[in-house]
């Protein structure tokens, strides 16, 4: 399976160092808001990894939400828009929410789910991605916490699929050429 990369983009030491950062970062910003209900919902399948490292340096009380969304890739790496595939599985009004995801590229999966969720009313609504192609997302699709910027390639491992393999990769790769269909 690791043969089938071009090379490692970040190792599994590189996450779990940044992934025990971005915990911390999170903790402090919801210091003091646990009396009003923190809700962590998990975009699937991409960010299913991410989230089960990420809560484990969340030193307060949470529920977890789980909502799933497919950006119709298949066995191609060119998005043709996503679409909600099950819905949220949690009731979040008035509650803290923070929705959790793999990688932010166009921005349309992170749309998708904001508009879901603001009906519901929380009482806030950040985001949070493991990776972030910059400059690709419109300036009102951002996330509050990143945790790395990359270069724009097509990226497998720590939960992320091409055609649903790769997501037990525990390094974070670029995959060969001659493994994925571009169209
Ligand atoms: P967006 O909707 O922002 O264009 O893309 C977000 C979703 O598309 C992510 O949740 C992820 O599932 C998928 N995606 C975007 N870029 C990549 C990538 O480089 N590799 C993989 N495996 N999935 C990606
Ligand atoms: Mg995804």
């Amino acid at each position: 399976m690791e043969g089938d990369l071009e090379r490692i983009l970040l190792s599994r030491q590189q996450i779990a160092g940044r992934v025990h950062e971005l915990g911390q970062e999170i903790a402090q910003t919801y210091k003091g808001g646990e009396s009003d209900g923190i809700t962590l919902v998990t975009i699937l399948s991409g960010a299913l990894i991410f989230v089960a490292d990420l809560i484990r340096h969340l030193p307060f009380r949470m529920k977890i939400g789980l909502i799933t969304v497919s950006s119709y890739r298949g066995a191609t790496t060119q998005s043709k828009g996503s679409q909600l595939q099950q819905d949220l599985n949690v009731q979040v009004t008035g509650r803290h929410v923070l929705i959790v995801d793999d990688i932010l590229d166009t921005g349309g999966t992170l749309r998708l789910v904001r508009e879901r969720l603001a009906v519901c009313q929380p009482k806030s609504l950040r985001t949070c991605v493991l990776l972030r192609k910059p400059g690709k997302a419109p300036p009102d699709v951002q996330a509050e916490f990143v945790g790395f910027d990359i270069e724009d390639k097509f990226v497998v491992g720590y939960g992320l699929d091409y055609n649903d393999h790769y997501r037990n990769l525990p390094d974070i790769g670029i995959l060969r050429r001659e493994f994925y269909a571009i169209t």
